[in-house]
């Protein structure tokens, strides 16, 4: 039998020897260089090996993946690494995720796992209500944005087109009534990825007017209908800008337009009264998409799609009409794209229950002064900030694009700090996003000195 004694105490020793890799891995991140060193990388060639022949020793395939594998990640979990938008991971978050692992449950179906649907039910709410939304709304645990922003277009699409008499489950897209897809000049591109996969042409859209910060210019808005889409963001990937939401959701409402959030990490900023300035106007809109992994530090993958209509959620999401009886709870698999699926509710659940409200909001404000130091500190050695910083974003310009990308190389050559490169309103950047639990004010500290350094060497290029 599979659990017999040999077997148990092979996998005993197995787990303790992974816990003890990871336990060592989490204790030396915050020293580890943060971008892996080149020899680290050279040496994921030993994974190129032809498919074994036989089994290996469970504990011998652990301690290779350590041995070869921790040294080539990308230490995102440490203090000081500022690329992509990319947040940490809390210990509560990282602990859920090896218990949620032994599990191993199915969040399809509520049968499959009770755990795992009842814990998604109250994150739906508990994110609700982190981000000021709507009680009524209905959301769905998915990978990522990308995914969270599809789900959400292909619910608009349902609703607006049912509006119309269409029915797209049934019909499909072809010959359906036509709908508009209005976004700002500055939209992230996983919003026209998103568009694409639900059958709206990347170029069948009509882009608005940006300002200098990247917000949609509500004043620029063309004449909307109630076969009309309108995506705006809460936070530019770059800038962290927000788009006037207030205006533009009062004006969809009267010409009976949907409004899609991307709010992949700037929506949580909602969390804070701080930015109560910025986030004005958010709620009102019809579907949100934003991502756990980013500023809440859940780990990935987490994204959520968030949906005022759960009725047209369910609609478009749900596998069959029959599952949707009225009165029945809710059912993890009608509300995503997906059907199996690991239970990623769980992750941020604990997460959430660890830091609470006060820990949330603390985490943001945190990170929003690291950045403002971070600001502060570079136009103090001369440089040139790029955005005004109105929450975690900073773009820095070292002078012309190629001492930029210069500087950008040996910062992440140099591995104390890691920070990418993007192109702002035809100005070559460096981006620094501090979005991690774990970066403290010594990071920082370091981290600038690092850059200012290599910035300083650059000069004479
Ligand atoms: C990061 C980001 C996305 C994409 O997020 P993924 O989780 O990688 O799919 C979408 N929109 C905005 C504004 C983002 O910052």
């Amino acid at each position: 039998m599979a659990t017999d004694r040999g077997a148990q105490s092979q996998s005993s020793e197995v787990l303790h020897l992974a816990a003890d890799k990871a336990r060592r891995y989490v204790r030396d991140v915050a020293e580890q260089r943060v971008g892996p060193s080149e020899a680290a990388v050279a040496a994921l060639a030993e994974f190129n090996e032809p498919f074994p022949l036989l089994p290996s020793n469970p504990c011998d395939v652990i301690a290779r993946l350590d041995e070869i594998g921790s040294a080539a990640t990308v230490a995102t979990t440490g203090g000081r690494y500022f690329g992509f938008v990319n947040g940490g991971m809390v210990p509560a978050a990282l602990a859920a995720n090896w218990l949620a692992a032994a599990w191993n449950q199915n969040a399809a179906l509520r049968v499959m796992s009770p755990i795992a649907a009842e814990l998604e039910e109250v994150v739906v709410r508990w994110v609700c209500e982190a981000l000021g939304l709507p009680p009524e709304c209905a959301g769905g645990l998915v990978t990522c944005a990308t995914m969270a922003n599809f789900t959400a277009l292909a619910t608009a699409r349902y609703a607006l087109l049912a509006r119309a008499g269409w029915d797209v489950t049934a019909d499909g897209m072809f010959g359906a009534p036509p709908i508009e897809i209005v976004v700002g000049a500055q939209v992230h591109a996983s919003i026209l990825k998103a568009l694409s996969l639900a059958g709206f042409g990347r170029k069948r859209i009509t882009i608005v007017e940006a300002d200098g910060q990247g917000r949609m210019r509500a004043d620029k808005l063309p004449r909307l209908s109630e076969r009309a889409i309108v995506c705006i963001q809460a936070g530019n990937v770059n800038t962290g800008a927000f788009d006037p939401a207030e205006e533009i959701c009062h004006v969809a409402a009267e010409q009976g337009a949907w409004v899609h959030v991307d709010g992949a990490f700037g929506l949580w900023a909602r969390i804070s009264h701080k930015y109560e300035h910025l986030t004005r106007g958010f709620e009102k809109a019809d579907s949100w998409a934003t991502d756990a992994h980013k500023w809440p530090n859940v780990g990935y993958d987490s994204g959520l799609a968030i949906v005022r209509d759960g009725v047209a959620l369910r609609a478009s999401m749900g596998i069959t009409a029959a599952y949707l009886e009225p009165g029945s709870r809710r059912e993890p698999m009608h509300h995503t794209p997906e059907a199996s699926r690991r239970a990623r509710g769980v992750e941020l659940w604990a997460a959430l229950k660890s830091l609470g409200r006060s820990g949330l909001c603390a985490l943001i404000e945190r990170t929003c002064a690291h950045a403002q130091r971070f600001a502060q500190g570079l136009r103090k050695a001369g440089f040139e900030v790029l955005n005004d910083v109105v929450i975690n974003q900073v773009l820095v310009s070292f002078s012309r694009p190629e001492v930029t990308r210069e500087v950008i190389r040996r910062v992440q050559e140099d591995g104390t700090c890691w920070c990418g490169g993007t192109v702002w309103q035809g100005e070559t950047a460096m981006r620094i996003s501090v979005s991690s639990w774990a970066t403290t004010e010594t990071d920082v500290e370091r981290s600038l000195q690092a850059i200012v350094r290599i910035a300083g060497e650059c000069r004479t290029m």
